[in-house]
């Protein structure tokens, strides 16, 4: 793109249409005049996964690879956690942690990430951080749709020059398809694993369905146990077996957009930090690139680290699931509990554990583009997804 196209896209005035249409997931990319980018920069118009990938760490997955293929290019996995956690985080605040080292060593002037509104703890408001405070504010996951790159055009006009963004996958796709013209001379990508986002009212919907207290939460995960973990005000935690999901009722919960994404594991982060391929407590953690690794030798003195391991076979585990998922099937909360001791005994564990999610996530939506968005198959799963989804026998 000239600096005469960049010149006409800043005469631009954001408008409130998307031109992804159902599909958007709220990025926040057409929220600014880097609108004008959209049509290529938009994760669910142009799926571009493996030449962003080139692009940004010099070679795109290896498909005869199977790691490469399930968790993206990567020079490196490991298990992590803070010897000393933050108090609130997510998990143990490994994110916050490297984003306030980059800020206080110098190495960036400012961090993208997302606090909370006043008004509503779940209800996004993304922010350039400038202190550590900032950053501390913003810890914790807000687990609805976030317009994080609604600050991009703050960028420019601050004259900003090094900058860290923290973001799940399909905002760092348009991130990663407009780096170029953001002026910048060094951008660093702290990424999230994401799956199963929702707008806040289908959060709502969610916490009043699943939680015995929805408006006392002020946290939630979908763990590696087979339950969702809820955190109340007081200190104490729910929590509630997977297969005892009032799926009939949550189907359509999810937004479109996350029924229809094939980056879980954010392939275009220099450094993605999540929970799915490390062991109950730990933070899984892929190091994409020299760029990933620089900036998690920055709090090398505050975590311990032990190598992923990966136990069990999911195969049959994803094949059952796929069915009982479609038709809606709820079991008993007795019967959800006893299939999740029985699950965690003997199902799979570690990096197998992330391939269970991969796997029952990527058949799903690869289901919900063909069933809804057919002229959009072809391109927008990307090669490495089709062969994940291969493996399995799906319903019409
Ligand atoms: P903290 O230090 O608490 O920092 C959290 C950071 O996340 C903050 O900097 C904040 O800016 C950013 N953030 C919060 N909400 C959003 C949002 N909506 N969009 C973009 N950025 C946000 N990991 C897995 O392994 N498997 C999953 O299925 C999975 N699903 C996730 C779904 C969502 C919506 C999100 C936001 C994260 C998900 N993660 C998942 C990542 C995981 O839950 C933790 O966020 C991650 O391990 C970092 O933990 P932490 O304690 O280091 O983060
Ligand atoms: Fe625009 Fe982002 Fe929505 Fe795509 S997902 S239409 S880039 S706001």
């Amino acid at each position: 793109m000239t600096a005469q196209t960049h010149k006409k896209a800043k005469a631009l005035k954001p408008t409130s249409q998307r031109p992804a249409k159902a599909l958007c997931s709220e990025c926040g990319l057409c929220d600014t005049y880097y609108v004008h980018y959209v049509k290529e920069a938009c994760a669910f118009i142009n799926q571009q996964i493996s030449t962003l990938e080139e692009q940004t760490h010099g070679r795109s997955r290896d498909l005869d690879a199977p790691d490469d293929v399930y968790f993206g290019v990567h020079q490196s996995m490991m298990a992590a956690r803070k010897t000393e956690p933050i108090e609130g985080a997510q998990w143990t605040g490994m994110v916050s942690s490297i984003a306030i080292e980059m800020l206080n060593r110098g190495m960036v002037e400012g961090v993208v990430c997302v606090q909370n509104t006043k008004e509503d703890r779940f209800g996004p408001m993304p922010v350039i951080a400038r202190t550590p405070e900032d950053i501390l504010a913003a810890r914790v996951n807000k687990p609805t749709l976030s317009p994080n790159l609604s600050v991009l055009e703050q960028i420019e006009q601050s004259g900003m020059k090094r900058l860290l963004v923290i973001g799940v996958g399909c905002q760092i796709q348009a991130l990663r398809a407009v780096e170029k013209e953001l002026g910048l001379e060094k951008l660093y990508v702290l990424g999230t694993p994401c799956v199963d986002n929702v707008t806040r009212a289908g959060l709502q919907k969610f916490l009043d369905t699943t939680s015995r207290s929805p408006s006392t939460v002020v946290y939630y995960e979908f763990m590696q146990d087979f339950k969702v973990h809820f955190k109340h005000e007081d200190g104490s935690t729910e929590t509630v077996p997977f297969f005892g999901l009032k799926t009939n009722q949550l189907k359509d919960v999810f937004a479109p957009s996350c029924m229809s994404c094939f980056d879980y594991v954010n392939s275009l982060a220099d450094l993605v930090v999540g929970y799915m391929g490390a062991p109950f407590g730990w933070q899984w953690t892929v190091v994409r690139n020299d760029t990933g690794q620089e900036m998690l030798n920055l709090i090398a003195d505050q975590i311990e680290t032990q190598p992923v391991n990966s136990v069990g076979d999911r195969h049959q585990a994803v094949q059952q699931s796929i069915p009982a998922y479609d038709k809606g099937v709820t079991l008993p909360m007795w019967a959800a509990k006893l299939m999740g001791v029985f699950i965690e005994r003997i199902g799979p564990k570690g990096l197998e554990y992330a391939r269970f999610s991969i796997d029952s996530h990527f058949t799903r939506n690869y289901l919900y583009v063909k069933r809804n968005y057919p002229e959009k198959l072809e391109a927008h799963v990307p090669a490495f997804a089709k062969k994940i989804v291969s493996q399995y026998k799906l319903p019409q």
